[in-house]
């Protein structure tokens, strides 16, 4: 937990001393804790099972992963106080650009910062593991893998997990004075409360404390089971702001010395750095409990509303309705965690996931109650909630791998197959592209297919194969098209395709019935254009080409400048050519005969006394039944 959400529920039991307790399935003797189901024990498994990973067989799994193919490598990106290796997962192709030949963007994913949060190893080696098991799938892991660079370290707090896992029945339970105090929001009426604190509740790593669990006034025992700092305290820009946190060696929330102390830390902005930083696009810091996405505003508008919308995304994407809430803090209000680090440090979609159950905790699932018993998924919980988190990140790196746009255009004669307009954007740098381009003339009363392909898949399939949204996303389902243009007087004309009988292409073959380079990443449909629309002796002619990717984002109108991430899309045109917007729009850049007269954006050409989709591109557009773009354009812009 980064809040205090579960620490401050139910009522701390016992005595005020020191106490080793004991959970138990259903036992209430002295020192005893019943849960109320099956305490887990960690499993001596590599492979996922219905529970808990010890640790030694979890890491070695993800090594054998990444020796065995070419898209997962392990780094070792620093060294527990302990003396043990910090590994991270690199998740992609070795040559870290993008099929298009640009820089990769990058992801970071980091689990098991804080020890107990069992279900945290368990659900960031199921991302590796997923694009392991998918690296062939030729659709969108394969986009993923090839055009993005996704960071994994399962498990940073290396030592307090293995502390965990050594007492996994047993804890330390105190009273300490140096806790601070609850925030205004809450109430309880202790002076300080009595939290479970090594053993199984470890929840800091293992800065001045052995590896022994036991209770002051124990013999031998010097009760160092205090000691640690929280490694989600231990973070700029907000380090040692706040009050929930503390510079008390012993408290649960100790924050360290100073911002970065501690070598957990330092590694995860190792892992960081095999981004690189410059390329991050997303944080995601995965913990339990209370079933939220808590994160960060950083006062940055663009980044914020898209971090909200991402947040919604991938909770819906857990395929169980509006759990997972977004929950973020007030720009300028922090407490030194990671989500600010990343959100303030690169202006990105930064977030701590905390996984179920909710606030509740595990009475969620028939608990005695324990108020700390949220920390202890029971075993037969997390097969789901993998599957869950698996999905809803997954849409995370896919929305953030960046905007859809259309590559590539293929129209041919049905007769015989000739192109007749055959058009695609070619990288020229890493600023713009350009199009390469064969072009006739279009014919009424001709038999034509259209091929589009997009730059990534664009949707996913069912085990039956069949076209299904994305879960919980609710993208348009097929492209809107418009032939559109002026004549030769130079009035405007549009004539929209019945795109409800096209469909998208999960076969190899390429254009025109096969996808282009991923499954679902192509579209095919087939039209005449009537005799009144005058095509033939038009001064120009166009594509209007609206779609959205899986995750509900529209085209980038403009290929022409290539997007990147700078605190929002740049080089994310909507359809007024507007490159301060994050909305997207309709693609009116494939011309079958130009006129050279300009694109939304840009200033009038000098022929053709402005184009259609000049100056008054706007009423022509809505005309086009691609009204939705623009309600969705101008409900962005307040
Ligand atoms: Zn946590």
């Amino acid at each position: 937990m980064t809040r205090w959400l579960a620490l401050a529920l139910g009522t701390a039991s016992g005595s005020a001393t020191a106490q080793i307790l004991t959970l138990t399935e259903d036992q209430f003797g002295a020192n005893q804790v019943p849960l109320g189901y099956p305490v887990p024990l960690p499993i001596e498994s590599q492979t996922p099972v219905d529970g808990f990973r010890a640790y030694a067989p979890l890491r070695a799994h993800l090594a054998d992963l990444a020796l065995a193919g070419a898209d997962v490598t392990e780094i070792q990106v620093g060294q527990s106080l302990n003396q043990r290796p910090i590994y991270a997962y690199r998740l992609g192709d070795a040559d870290a650009l993008t099929v298009e030949g640009l820089p990769e963007p990058a992801a970071l994913i980091n689990g098991t910062i804080h020890a107990r949060e069992w279900a945290s190893p368990e659900v960031s080696a199921a991302l590796i593991e997923r694009f392991a098991e998918r690296a062939d799938d030729g659709g969108l892991y394969r986009y993923l893998l090839d055009n993005l660079n996704v960071v994994v370290v399962p498990v940073l707090n290396v030592d307090g997990l293995l502390q965990t896992q050594r007492y996994p029945t047993q804890m330390l339970q105190t009273e300490y004075s140096g806790d601070p105090q609850p925030d205004q929001q809450q109430s309880e009426p202790e002076a300080y409360r009595n939290y479970p604190r090594d053993g199984r509740f470890r929840r800091k790593n293992m800065n001045g404390v052995d590896e022994v669990l036991c209770a002051a006034g124990d013999a031998g025992c010097t009760a160092d089971g205090m000691n640690g700092v929280d490694l989600n305290r231990n973070n700029t820009p907000y380090f040692g702001s706040g009050n929930q946190n503390s510079g008390a060696a012993g408290a649960l929330l100790y924050r360290g010395t100073s911002a970065a102390s501690e070598p957990e830390t330092q590694a995860l902005d190792a892992a960081a750095a095999l981004g690189p930083t410059a390329r991050l696009r997303l944080f995601i810091d995965i913990h339990s409990f209370s079933r939220v996405y808590f994160g960060v505003d950083t006062g940055n508008t663009r980044r914020d509303a898209i971090a909200r919308s991402v947040a919604q995304g991938m909770a819906a994407a857990t395929g169980a309705g509006n759990r997972y809430p977004y929950s973020p803090s007030p720009a300028g209000y922090g407490i030194g965690s990671t989500d600010e680090h990343f959100g303030y440090g690169y202006q990105i979609p930064a977030y701590t996931l905390e996984i179920e159950p909710s606030a509740n905790g595990g009475i969620d699932y028939g608990s005695f109650g324990y108020h700390h018993d949220g920390f202890v998924l029971p075993a037969d919980q997390i097969a789901r909630v993998r599957q869950e988190l698996t999905a809803a990140t997954t849409l995370g790196l896919y929305r953030m791998a960046g905007p859809p746009l259309l590559r590539q255009v293929r129209i041919e004669r049905v007769s015989d197959g000739h192109p007749v307009f055959v058009a695609s954007w070619q990288r020229d740098g890493n600023q713009r592209r350009q199009t390469v381009e064969t072009r006739e003339t279009l014919s009424p009363q001709v038999e034509y297919r259209l091929w589009l392909a997009f730059n990534k898949p664009m949707r996913v399939r069912n085990a039956s194969g069949a076209v299904v949204q994305y879960t919980g996303q609710s993208a348009d389902p097929m492209p809107s098209v418009a032939i559109t243009g002026a004549d030769a007087s130079g009035s405007g004309f549009s004539h929209p395709l019945d795109t409800s009988a096209g469909q998208w292409l999960g076969a190899a073959g390429n254009a025109p019935s096969g996808l282009s380079r991923y499954a679902d990443d192509s579209y095919t449909v087939t039209f005449s254009i009537p005799d009144a629309v005058p095509v033939d002796q038009a001064r120009r002619v166009g594509l209007a080409v609206g779609a959205e990717d899986f995750a509900g984002q529209a085209l980038d109108a403009n290929p022409r400048t290539i997007g990147n991430w700078d605190g929002g899309w740049t080089g994310y045109e909507d359809s007024q050519g507007n490159d301060d917007t994050d909305s997207g729009g309709v693609d009116v850049t494939m011309r079958i005969v130009d006129d050279g007269s300009p694109l939304p954006g840009q200033s009038a050409g000098s022929s053709g006394g402005g184009g259609a989709f000049g100056g008054g591109s706007l009423l022509l557009l809505a005309g086009l039944g691609l009204g939705r773009y623009l309600r969705r354009w101008r409900h962005r812009r307040r």
